[in-house]
């Protein structure tokens, strides 16, 4: 064996002695309630197409009618030659959906993160962040170069002293307009599934001249009067000066997406280098988006959102010993050690339900859980089939 495996080996068992070995299931069938992988047809609780899109006839119609006059590959980067028609009908669906100026599409949400937080903020600047935001906005954050500052989840004063801090800063400048001041926070939290006070964090960020940016990967869909997201149901339209989205999620295809302001984005499309050098999405990815936008906005897309939020209510307190009903429909059932969470999941799975154990570095060390999704495809049934199963396997735990 090569030196260099050798070295991999002892880090693979490494990982498989703390219980956080992953590897990957093959999945046979569409993306539904119901998955198959290898012979055993499970019950699928773990995707975050929460509003079941992903398999929409009306989605797959619209990548297939893609290709069709548009190709398979996009050809190149955006600004090379890539920008094809879909992709300017996505943003501007994206754009009056979100109700903002202007958007961009990238090929993830993970790069929309990068690009843009790079473009925006450089070492001589300040990135305040939630301890729990989602790892591609630490690594935006890290490649950046920006000082980096963290506060605990969800902790109003602790991000007061950090903007109180930042200010001075900018005082002890001879420049009024540096360092700039970025504060980066999810909306719904993606392994929490809880909420971020958009409402204090904007009064917050207004009073100590810092700018906010939201990504609402978890909310985009599901909340507020246009289900544009948690900024809409807070309020907070128009006072956030950078919102990020991912077209992966309740929009059921791929890519990621930034609005805003048309100078936000004119700026992004000259300085985001995870979208100047990279080829465009595919066709088929951005016109099945564009349709996703379409159902969002449309009657079936507030009935999908209102049958999600009937069964986010309906889901038994018993199932995570939960102190509060959910708002979200990510509900964690903490388990805390990661080998009793990989058991946990593993005895489910004999049961025919799918709920994979999310461990570090996904979640803090000795904080693992299994991250139980509900969509809009699911059915009551479907809950309260999980929820005997999630009891029968406890008590046969505890016995
Ligand atoms: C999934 C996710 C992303 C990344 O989006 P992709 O389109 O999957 O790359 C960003 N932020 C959060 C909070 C996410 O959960």
């Amino acid at each position: 064996m090569t030196d260099c495996d050798s070295q991999l080996r002892d880090e693979l068992s490494a990982l498989r002695q703390q219980g956080l070995y992953r590897e990957l299931k093959q999945v046979d069938s569409p993306q539904q309630p119901r998955i198959q992988i290898g012979k055993q047809v499970v019950l699928n609780f773990s995707s975050n197409d929460y509003l079941g899109l992903a398999n929409h006839p009306k989605l797959k119609e619209a990548a297939l009618e893609a290709v069709a006059r548009y190709g398979a590959g996009a050809g190149a980067s955006r600004l090379i030659c890539g920008s094809l028609a879909p992709h300017h009908a996505l943003e501007e669906r994206l754009a009056t959906f979100k109700g903002t100026q202007a958007a961009l599409a990238f090929s993830t949400g993970y790069a929309a993160a990068l690009g843009t937080i790079c473009a925006i903020v450089g070492p001589d600047d300040i990135v305040i962040l939630d301890k729990l935001v989602h790892a591609c906005i630490i690594d935006a954050a890290r490649l950046s170069k920006a000082k980096i500052r963290v506060f605990r989840h969800n902790d109003l004063n602790e991000l007061e002293d950090l903007l109180k801090w930042a200010g001075q800063q900018r005082k002890a400048s001879a420049n009024t307009t540096s360092p700039r001041v970025l504060v980066v926070t999810e909306s719904v939290f993606s392994m929490d599934g809880d909420l971020a006070p958009l409402k204090e964090i904007g009064v917050l960020k207004e009073t100590h001249g810092a700018w906010l940016m939201v990504d609402e990967a978890h909310a985009t869909g599901l909340y507020g009067l246009h289900r544009r997201g948690l900024v809409e149901a807070s309020g907070m339209s128009g006072r956030v000066e950078i919102q990020m989205g991912t077209l992966g999620k309740a929009l059921g295809a791929a890519g990621g997406f930034i609005t805003g302001s048309r100078t936000l984005i004119d700026f992004l499309i000259n300085k985001a280098r995870s979208f100047i050098f990279s080829t465009a999405p595919v066709p088929a990815a951005v016109a099945a988006a564009s349709a996703a936008v379409d159902l969002v906005q449309a009657g079936s897309g507030e009935q999908a959102c209102r049958d999600l939020w009937e069964l986010v209510s309906n889901v038994p307190a018993t199932v995570a010993g939960l102190e509060s009903k959910p708002v979200s429909p990510i509900v964690p059932i903490h388990i805390g050690d990661e080998s009793a969470a990989v058991a946990q999941a593993t005895a489910l799975r004999k049961r025919n339900i799918y709920i994979p154990a999310i461990r570090y570095p996904t979640v803090a060390r000795g904080r693992a859980r299994l991250r139980l999704t509900l969509t809009a495809a699911h059915t009551r049934a479907d809950l309260e089939q999980f929820a005997s199963a999630f009891a029968a396997e406890t008590s046969a735990h505890a016995t």
